[in-house]
This record gives structure tokens, sequence and C-alpha cells, in this order.
């Protein structure tokens, strides 16, 4: 049942159509973290805070996730968003409100629909991929897999391309953890073994980030014994 005091409101306005229009945004007190994963998603107790992470714009349909949907975009890719948007599945649909997990999967592809359109970067597509492995996780869902794979494919390609920290935020080490992590979910443990040796012979002492580190060292030995038990 919808409980509006686990939600507040924020006031948007739409980089592309520049609409004004409320977000349903969750409060913080509306969930708690129980665990974190090995492939870094977490468990919630309460709303699952992965329903809410991306923006769609309820008239044009424009989608990014909440902390870049405010960005500034170019007036070549306005243009090109205003041509394309009206053909996709949730131009003038409000999905501001609440969300099931069908609505916020609905809610990602339009985000990865409009990246695609934009140009947006790797890491943000990645960032949109993880989000949505870690929902499908939660829910149970079949898809999850599939989104994992886009995760890596996208989180290689910015780790390739792109500037550390990646988004601002990730941490070299910490996109080689997350990458390792995520081929180790999907079984694919050479790929895994590849990417903890190369972090551990690019960084030996850790000093980039002496946390995620400790992480790629921990994985390593999950890894050997998954190895030596098989
Ligand atoms: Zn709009």
């Amino acid at each position: 049942m919808f409980d509006k005091n686990k939600f507040f409101q924020t006031d948007l306005v739409c980089p592309v159509c520049k609409a004004k229009f409320k977000q349903l945004k969750l409060k913080t007190s509306a969930f708690r973290i129980k665990t974190r994963d090995i492939d870094m998603c977490n468990t919630y107790e309460g709303i699952n805070p992965n329903l809410y992470s991306p923006v769609v714009c309820p008239e044009c349909g424009y989608a990014n996730l909440d902390h870049s949907f405010q960005n500034n975009l170019s007036d070549v890719v306005i243009t090109l968003l205003q041509k394309e948007l009206p053909k996709s599945k949730l131009y003038k649909i409000d999905v501001t409100g609440e969300r099931d997990y069908v609505r916020a999967i609905d809610a990602y592809e339009q985000a990865i629909y409009c990246a695609n359109i934009a140009g947006h970067s790797a890491s943000l597509l990645a960032g949109i991929y993880f989000r949505m492995t870690c929902l499908a996780k939660s829910f149970g869902s079949s898809d999850e897999d599939e989104y994992r794979q886009k995760a890596i494919e996208f989180y290689e390609k910015a780790y390739d391309h792109e500037e550390f920290p990646l988004g601002g935020k990730m941490s070299q080490t910490l996109v080689e953890y997350m990458i390792a992590s995520m081929y180790f979910k999907l079984n694919k443990l050479e790929q895994a073994i590849y990417w903890l040796n190369f972090s551990i012979s690019r960084d030996p002492k850790g000093l980039t980030d002496p946390k995620a580190h400790a992480m790629i060292k921990e994985l390593w030995m999950t890894v050997k014994s998954v190895i030596k038990n098989k």
C-alpha cells in the first residue's frame, strides 16, 4: 500500500521541453541497507530506492538518472531528442508517481534510449545497467544476468575511454573491482581473474584506493576457493 509518509516531491525542469513537474522521491528514512553483496548490490529493508532512480519527463519522455537529469544538453542534442522522443514508449506517459518493478524498468529503458540518442557517456550507461541489475536481482527477475552483462560492457568501455574517477566518483581500482565481481557473478572466472590480476599488478600497494584494493584481494580469495572446489 502506498505510504505517502515515506516520500516527498521535488520540483524539476525538463532540459529538453522545459516542462516543470514534480517527481516523487523516497525519503532516506524509507529504507535501510541490510547487506551489500560481493557484486555491490545492496539488499534493503523497506522500499528499494533503485525503483526511483530514473526520472522521466511526463511531457516529452526525456529520461536520465536523477543525479544527471537536469544537466544541460547542447542545442543539437535537444533537437535530436525532440525529433525522436515522440516515437518512444514513455512519450507523454506519467511515471513520476509510485512505481512497481515493471514501471521502474520502463523508466530505466527510457533513460537508455535517451542516452543513446544524446551520446551520453559509457559510465552513465554502465550506472543505469548496474542499477537495473541490482533491481532485477532484488525482484528475482531472470533479466538480472542480461543487465549485468551490459553493465560490464559499458564499464569496460568507460575504463578504456574515460578519465578517473569515473563519473567524478569511482576510482580506477573500484571500477576494476566492479568488472571483476560482475564477471564472477556470471561465473566467467577467467575474465574475473584477468581483472583481479590486472588490478593487483597495476597498483600492488593499493595506493589508488586502499578500500577497493582490499576488496579486490578479498574477491581474489573467494575466486581461488571456488576454483579449488570445482
Ligand atoms: Zn520534457
